[in-house]
């Protein structure tokens, strides 16, 4: 229900869309491909994820020798939800850590301004609610912002938070982090880093050096690298995911602000051309408004 409120734009218009594209045909011929390509790119698929839709499908008309428009639908579902996968259970709502790790530790990047702070926010809320204790690590160091930002969710969800000041090293904020999470026995550890793309090696080294020296307090951290992406963004958010994959080795994707986008395919081809899941998307600003990613559901809110 929820999910379905959130995504009405992507989903009117995504369906909207493939609806024109097959008007009037009863059968998929190279028109109606040519029609549903336009319609991918459009909605942010991604040239080279829609390339592969597309040549499935050519490829099962040369199979089955006809397809029709109205098996067309369901088709695009199963071809879809293939480039998809999941990492949890499939339900929206289960934020439980399926983990040996004690402090689970998840180090947050992206650029400023997709969401970062609120998905942090959303997420040690959800964590909370499931009964771990959390701590929130304010490693954005970089914009005295980014701490208060981070003060005010952790003041609003109740978790502690360790910070130092604007300018002081985001390896040494980690650091702390994690050593007062390890003292309080936390089960989750949430740090937040800095998004600035000017220079590729020095987000590297950043990154790096932050990855090393939680390491010196928990040797398997961090377990999960979550990259934060604008779903509203499109190509750019291509490009974020280029650079920081490159930069570091993300593990889990979290789109957000698919309840503002009238297109939302950047979900589906982000995922496949980096191999990438997604773990999570925001639906919304409101506290609540942060959901596991289920790619069945995702699809049908695609097509209803
Ligand atoms: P940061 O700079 O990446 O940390 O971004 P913020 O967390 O400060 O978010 C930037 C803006 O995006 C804020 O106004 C948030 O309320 C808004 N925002 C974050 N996630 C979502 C979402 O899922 N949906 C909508 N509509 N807005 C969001």
């Amino acid at each position: 229900e929820q999910l379905d409120q959130g995504l009405e734009k992507s989903k009117s218009s995504f369906f909207s869309k493939f609806n024109k594209a097959i008007a009037g045909k009863s059968k998929v011929d190279d028109d109606v491909l040519d029609n549903l390509e336009e319609v991918l790119v459009t909605s942010d698929v991604g040239v080279e994820t829609t390339l592969k839709v597309i040549e499935r499908i050519e490829a099962r008309v040369a199979r089955d020798k006809y397809l029709g428009t109205q098996e067309l639908n369901q088709i695009l579902r199963e071809e879809i939800a293939a480039l998809l996968s999941e990492t949890n259970s499939g339900d929206a709502t289960d934020f439980s850590i399926n983990s040996v790790h004690k402090p689970y530790v998840i180090m947050v990047v992206g650029v400023n301004g997709v969401g970062k702070t609120t998905t942090i926010g959303k997420l040690a809320y959800q964590f909370k609610k499931q009964g771990y204790s959390v701590v929130l690590g304010a490693a954005d160091t970089f914009r005295a912002a980014a701490i208060d930002q981070l003060q005010i969710w952790a003041d609003r969800v109740g978790v502690p938070i360790v910070k130092q000041y604007m300018g002081s090293d985001p390896a040494s904020v980690a650091f702390d982090t994690l050593q007062s999470a390890v003292n309080q026995n936390a089960d989750v550890v949430i740090i937040d880093t800095a998004g600035r793309l000017h220079n590729k090696v020095n987000l590297m080294n950043e990154l790096t050096k932050i990855k090393r020296v939680m390491q010196k307090v928990v040797p398997d951290a961090p377990q999960e690298v979550l990259l934060v992406l604008d779903g509203s963004t499109g190509q750019n958010a291509f490009e974020q995911a280029k650079h920081f994959t490159a930069a570091t080795e993300v593990n889990a994707l979290a789109v957000t602000k698919l309840d503002g986008t009238a297109k939302g395919g950047v979900v589906i081809g982000i995922s496949d051309q980096f191999q990438i899941p997604v773990k999570y998307i925001g639906v919304g600003e409101g506290i609540e408004q942060l959901q596991v990613f289920n790619k069945f559901e995702f699809v049908d809110s695609f097509f209803k």
